[in-house]
């Protein structure tokens, strides 16, 4: 599939802005991966640091692609403190994710394709990490955060805007394609 039809059929699942991605222009950062120490998904899934690699592994991982998409949801709020409308902004764009990454399994497989989306896994009630391997290894998406990516520095370096005005919030994923 080209990265053309890749980008149509994103816009057609829903995200509200699909562009092509360079992976040579990613930075996988120490400083960005350090802030995962503070989250409460920290050492507890298959899919966090430090199960998906030293940083070092996810750059190398990353690098390996010649070739990606960012996919975005922008969503409108009422105001700055609208938490409803940023939580649904934020649902639509899981949504969104979950359909597009079943979909492109279909013609991409195993490390064919590399998922990097948002937040913890949450897939099982219960991870088997770290006693057991991840139930299921091909619906693995880690986070761009974990991945140590500064969202508005991969959005900055791939020309597609990250902030689309007073009243927006967006939600930015990436998938890498060989
Ligand atoms: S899919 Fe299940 S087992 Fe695998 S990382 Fe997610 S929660 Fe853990």
């Amino acid at each position: 599939m080209t990265t053309e039809n890749i980008i149509s059929s994103a816009l057609e699942h829903g995200f509200t802005a699909a562009v092509p991605l360079k992976p040579e222009s990613i930075d996988c950062k120490t400083q960005v991966r350090d802030m995962c120490e503070a989250c409460k998904a920290y050492n507890t899934t298959w899919i966090c640091p430090p199960a998906c690699g030293s940083i070092e592994q996810c750059s190398e991982r990353v690098l390996s692609y010649p070739r990606g998409v960012i996919v975005q949801t922008t969503g409108q709020l009422e105001d700055e403190l609208d938490g409803e409308g940023m939580m649904e902004a934020g649902r639509v764009h899981g949504e969104n994710l979950k359909v597009f990454y079943k979909f492109l399994r279909d013609s991409f497989k195993g490390d064919e394709l590399l998922a990097l989306c948002a937040g913890g896994c949450g897939r099982c009630a219960k991870c088997t990490y770290p006693d057991e391997p991840c139930r299921f290894p091909d619906e693995q998406t880690s986070s761009m955060e974990a991945y140590g990516m500064l969202i508005a520095e991969v959005c900055k370096d791939n020309n597609v805007p990250y902030y689309y005005g007073k009243g927006t919030i967006t939600y930015v994923s990436c998938y890498l394609f060989r």
